[in-house]
């Protein structure tokens, strides 16, 4: 098994990924051509790039996944409801395969990332285009959470989500959220945002300049995340929080934002001992932006049916 790899398959907001990972080693990305992608044509996909060497095959995908591998529902991928994609990718190439929820697989990845997270108990909270948490234990998830949609902000003036709801946390804290009230901040105040340049990019840059209305978005954001976490924190205690996610790459280590998190959790928490530490999940080796520990997470869970 010393040479056996893992095809992994990543599902995402931005289009699908397909890396090949042997151990801890990932190869370079390959893009999936996404353009009216659809499960079969997915799977076809797969399983025109199996190689001698890979025994298994991991997806990794946004939305809920069930036991059995189905994808029940997942906005990004644009799938119909209720895929059951595990059962066709082994139908097609003969190989083992185990499709997860993505923020399930950085949970599991996270106890491969910091080996010395084994047979701990710790927290898996993802920063991205929404926010997600759940509670892991020993490289295991163990409870799966929507602390995202808990209400943070309690006014008729609070920010929509994009659940449906006021004052979520994932409003103020998910980078889809983040780039609409920057637009529509900039627009208020007549501020241009230069052309091609992300919008959070732009707030990033503000924020850096000391631009007061940047400064006030990533206030808010701090203010949401630390009531957010501290809420996970008082049903789920863990002594070690993974932080993951591309704004968790970007916006947390912007000067004085984690410090302000922190601060506000702290604030929430009823004493020290409740403070957990932080540590984040750092991007691959090769030099790919996202979800490190999601790739080494499901290739790990793959591995697991072929040994
Ligand atoms: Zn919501």
């Amino acid at each position: 098994m010393q040479n056996a790899s893992i095809l992994e398959v990543e599902l995402g907001g931005s289009g699908g990924r397909i890396f090949t990972v042997r151990g801890r080693k990932i190869g370079p990305p390959k893009k999936i051509p996404v353009a009216k992608l659809t499960p079969e044509s997915l799977v076809r996909f797969i399983a025109s790039q199996l190689r001698p060497g890979i025994v298994a095959i991991a997806v990794s995908t946004s939305g809920f996944v069930t036991k059995d591998g189905a994808i029940e529902h997942s906005t990004n991928t644009h799938f119909p409801p209720n895929v059951p994609l595990r059962q066709m990718i082994e139908a097609a190439t003969g190989l083992p395969a185990v499709v997860m929820n993505d923020l399930w697989a950085g949970g599991t990845g996270s106890g491969i990332v910091f080996p010395k997270l084994a047979g701990k108990r710790y927290n898996c909270v993802n920063f991205g285009g929404g926010v997600g948490q759940c509670a892991c234990e020993d490289g295991r998830v163990i409870s799966p959470c929507e602390f995202g949609h808990s209400r943070i902000v309690d006014s008729i003036f609070a920010r929509r989500c994009a659940c449906g709801k006021q004052g979520c946390a994932e409003a103020y804290t998910g980078g889809e959220s983040m780039r609409r009230e920057v637009l529509f901040t900039t627009d208020a105040l007549g501020i241009g945002i230069p052309k091609g340049m992300h919008p959070c990019a732009f707030l990033d840059e503000r924020f850096l300049a000391n631009d007061r209305w940047a400064i006030d978005i990533y206030r808010q954001f701090a203010f949401a995340a630390g009531v957010y976490m501290a809420n996970f924190q008082l049903a789920n205690p863990a002594p070690v929080y993974t932080l993951r996610g591309s704004l968790a790459r970007k916006a947390l280590h912007l000067p004085g934002v984690m410090d302000w998190v922190e601060e506000q959790m702290s604030s929430e928490l009823s004493g020290e001992s409740w403070r957990p530490k932080f540590l984040f999940v750092p991007p691959p080796a090769n030099g790919d932006p996202n979800d490190y520990d999601a790739i080494l997470g499901a290739a790990s869970m793959a591995m697991k049916l072929v040994k």
